[in-house]
């Protein structure tokens, strides 16, 4: 019923369907062969080459070396600490064959770097001169997925991993918390998204970490995205790979190292943040297309076209990234309709009639204004105005939606009732057994303790124990 040849599901009838569907037909996304896989389509690959050339911009301003390692790791690497490739082996693809021989040791494909840093950083480090070393590298790792979602949990995806070593906690510590705003800055002004920050509770910490921090987002069906994640390691790592550094005193010492990640996953984030029943919302900071020009072309008009290129290219001098919609066999409905469902902020549509009175129609893809007639000659100094207010807008659209969905509850009923339809604030006791009844019995997860959040004491929700953080403690069904 709510669907036509261009349109998808509607959000408020089926989440799920809706996310499925509409990442596919905006051409985000298409199935890989291999189970599991994706292949981002170029609408999708631009929204991650914006995100990705923003995210490398603050790593690079914030000190760090973008360096690359390889693919295939020797599968004794990731043995040497224990809890790490516990946590990881039931994900792990493994090469044992290759040149047509089976291999004498195994090779492991990525799933994430820390062993095959930590082994160079092992060799470039000797001397606390050397240090902080702070590396970053852009690549793709494999965790082997049963229950695959497009962006959201795919067998490869894209990311950059952060890797450091630090002379002491206090300086990884201070590293840990530099990229977690990082990315916390990343998600709110350029995503919209308005994520919590915290710490994860020691059940959700990365294997092998001393300390998880990470950035939740609400998605627009009440559940958590977590967005972005940053560890400290404590000397762990620099144990099994023994990096170590000679201190001022000649004394050798072993370093404190960290490690920190974003991923194609935030394409996902997007989507279910912002998005509606039409289909996707893009935030023009990171909208491939922030302005598509329709021209109103009927019997064909040449005028029309040239003047759609025209301000195509006036707009794009002005820093808006434009595109004209001249496909011939379609109808100026169809692409509305499209273009809507692919997220694109602001359309422009111009016909003959609008450019004997040099207007062009507006139309913001969110808002109850309506078409708008707009000079022509002015767009190019109002249109950026334009796009900075929609970004505003989708952020504060976000933050309410976030939090008419977030409830401080201290009782289990009002605990239950919170989780299924968005986050609850409660007390926890931090003990597994009890996280683990909570999820059995409604689907929530500890998600993060807010770093922000009030010193509270008090009985945990669920089993009635002390609370362990000395604060309330976010719990959602989550991605
Ligand atoms: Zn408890």
């Amino acid at each position: 019923m709510a669907r036509d040849e261009r349109g998808v599901t509607a959000q408020s009838e089926d989440f799920a369907a809706w996310y499925n569907e509409v990442v596919f037909k905006a051409g985000l996304v298409d199935r890989g062969p291999a189970k599991g896989t994706m292949v981002i389509r170029p609408y999708g690959y631009r929204l991650w080459e914006l995100l990705q050339s923003e995210i490398d911009g603050r790593i690079k301003a914030t000190g760090h070396e973008n360096a690359y390692f390889p693919l295939l790791i020797p599968e004794s690497y990731l043995s040497r600490e224990a809890e790490h490739v516990e946590g990881f082996s039931p994900e792990l693809a493994v090469v044992t064959h290759a040149g047509g021989k089976e291999l004498e040791e195994a090779l492991v494909v990525r799933p994430t770097s820390e062993t095959i840093i930590g082994e160079m950083m092992a060799k470039w480090i000797s001397s606390h001169r050397d240090l902080p070393l702070l590396l970053n590298q852009w690549a793709n790792v494999v965790r082997w997925e049963l229950r695959p979602r497009m962006f959201l949990r795919t067998t490869e995806f894209l990311w950059q991993e952060g890797h450091t070593a630090h002379i002491d906690e206090g300086d990884a510590r201070r590293e840990t918390m530099l990229a977690l705003d990082l990315y916390h800055e990343v998600a709110r002004d350029l995503a919209a998204m308005p994520v919590v920050a915290g710490e994860k509770t020691p059940g959700e910490r990365f294997a092998g970490a001393v300390a998880t921090f990470t950035i939740e987002a609400m998605m627009r069906d009440g559940r958590a995205l977590q967005s972005g994640t940053s560890h400290y390691m404590g000397t762990n790592f620099a144990t099994a790979f023994d990096i170590r550094f000679t201190g001022e005193s000649g004394r050798e010492e072993l370093c404190h190292t960290t490690s920190w990640g974003m991923s194609t996953r935030m394409i996902g984030g997007i989507v279910m943040t912002h998005g509606d029943d039409k289909g996707l919302v893009f935030p023009p900071r990171l909208a491939p297309h922030q302005v598509v020009i329709v021209p109103i072309t009927r019997g064909g008009s040449a005028a029309v076209e040239e003047a759609a290129q025209q301000l195509a290219q006036r707009l794009r001098a002005a820093g808006v990234r434009t595109h004209v919609d001249a496909r011939p066999q379609l109808t100026p409905g169809f692409k509305y309709n499209d273009w809507e469902m692919r997220g694109v902020p602001i359309r422009l549509e111009l016909g003959p009639r609008d450019l004997e009175a040099g207007t062009a129609m507006m139309v913001k893809r969110l808002g109850d204004e309506g078409k708008q007639a707009v000079a022509i000659d002015s767009l190019p100094t109002v249109l950026p105005g334009i796009l900075d207010e929609f970004q505003e807008y989708l952020l504060a659209r976000a933050t309410k939606f976030r939090d008419e969905h977030t409830r401080v509850v201290d009782t289990w009923d009002e605990f239950a009732a919170a989780v299924s339809t968005g986050w609850a604030l409660a007390l926890h006791c931090g003990t597994p057994a009890c996280e683990d009844d909570i999820k059995a019995v409604t689907a929530a997860t500890p998600r993060c303790i807010p770093l922000e959040g009030d010193p509270t004491a008090g009985a945990c929700v669920r089993c009635g124990a002390a609370s362990a953080y000395g604060k309330r403690v976010i719990f959602g069904r989550a991605y």
